[in-house]
């Protein structure tokens, strides 16, 4: 190749070279980093995100529906990294054998634009979900809550009841979903966690007398899972299923007599359970708390509501939390996401190169 082909390629030029992390691979960073170390390292991630709000380009979710279901695109970036999550919400799934809720994303470069972290984002989400909610809860709830009525006992339910237990220390649960086979498999999987868990026969049982309430059931429609009959002073009630516009969980008195706790304002008005209230309905975000610019819970009294719908932050957070752990325990591969040029103005040249294996993924990153 002449010479001259080469004046645009600065000397020192940065690798294409994307990491990647497929299902089994986060799975296997799980289980060797700890379930408890890695909900702990995705809260402290998002916790310090949140100190640094005002450092983020924000923006509500790209949500196009369906019939069944969503497909959300989810961006956000700071000055040195970018992220999108893919994630989608079919409360159907199940029914023919597929998750509800199955995600992946991207971290990027933002002097470059190169994309550096390609990972699945499905049992991230659940992770971050429930860390998030946690961290919610540690900030919100009355200090001494022991015991959390858990309504929808889905994909997601294991991760938010450890995560409850670990990070802001519930010992007993109380369980209820339509489906008696879900509370089955959740009773099963925390077996062994040292939780006391106990199936209830309806929602009003399960919350009767629970410090925390958490409600993550998946069904595309306006449900009332909690009804103002059951809430009693003092609770705390962790809203994480109603995510969507036309999905929420909570019925409209419940949120008129609480203190409401939001993520992203402009996103959870659309898709909370606050949109069943006027746009001038009086939310905190929970940024706000943990930075001690608002105050949270008034007394211990109050009932407090974190209408969780999901933020791109959030995964952010834990996109730096499977990279960084990806590294230091040597898992992940390589992926050819972008072609390699010698002469970044010679895209064509590409054509040229010889036929590579139909494989994608390479050697592992850090082998
Ligand atoms: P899933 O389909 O695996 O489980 C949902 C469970 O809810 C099912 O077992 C179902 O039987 C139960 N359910 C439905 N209606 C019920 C009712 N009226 N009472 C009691 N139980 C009921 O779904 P999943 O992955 O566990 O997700 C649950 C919800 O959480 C979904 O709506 C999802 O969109 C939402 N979600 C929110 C966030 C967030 O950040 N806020 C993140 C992930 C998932």
């Amino acid at each position: 190749m002449n010479a001259s082909h080469h004046t645009t390629r600065p000397a020192t030029r940065p690798a294409t070279d994307t990491t990647y992390l497929s299902a089994p691979a986060v799975a296997e960073l799980v289980r060797r980093k700890g379930l408890a170390q890695s909900l702990r390292g995705i809260a402290d991630n998002i916790h310090a995100d949140f100190l640094r709000w005002p450092a983020f380009d924000k923006s509500a979710r790209v949500a196009n529906h369906s019939r069944d279901g969503v497909i959300e695109l989810m961006p956000i970036a700071d000055d040195r990294l970018y992220s999108f999550k893919y994630v989608n919400g079919h409360p159907r799934n199940t029914r023919i054998g597929l998750s509800t809720v199955m995600a992946f994303g991207v971290l990027a470069d933002v002097d470059t634009g190169a994309p550096l972290l390609l990972s699945e984002l499905t049992l991230t989400t659940a992770l971050r979900t429930a860390a998030m909610s946690a961290l919610a809860a540690r900030t919100l709830a009355r200090p001494g809550s022991r015991v959390m009525a858990l309504i929808g006992n889905g994909a997601q339910s294991e991760f938010q009841a450890l995560a409850f237990q670990h990070l802001v220390g519930i010992t007993t649960l109380r369980l209820f979903d339509v489906d008696p086979r879900a509370s089955a498999k959740l009773v099963a999987n925390l077996a062994g966690s040292g939780l006391d868990v106990s199936v209830c026969g309806s929602t009003a049982e399960a919350v009767r007398g629970a410090d925390i309430v958490t409600t993550v059931t998946a069904d595309k429609t306006n449900a009332t899972i909690i009804t103002p009959d059951m809430v009693e002073p003092g609770m705390h009630f962790n809203a994480v299923g109603g995510d969507c516009p036309g999905k929420t969980e909570l019925h409209a008195d419940v949120l008129r007599q609480a203190q409401v706790f939001v993520e992203y304002t402009p996103q959870t008005r659309v898709e909370g359970d606050i949109q069943q209230l006027p746009a001038d309905f009086a939310v905190t975000e929970l940024w706000q708390v943990l930075a001690g610019q608002r105050s949270g819970r008034a007394s211990d009294h109050a009932v407090t509501v974190f209408d969780s719908v999901g933020f791109a932050l959030e995964d952010f957070s834990a996109l730096r939390f499977v990279r960084d752990t990806a590294a230091e325990l040597g898992l992940g591969d390589t992926l050819q996401l972008i072609p390699e040029l010698a002469d970044p103005k010679n895209l064509f040249a590409s054509l040229r190169q010889p036929a590579v294996p139909r494989a994608v993924v390479t050697a592992p990153a850090h082998a």
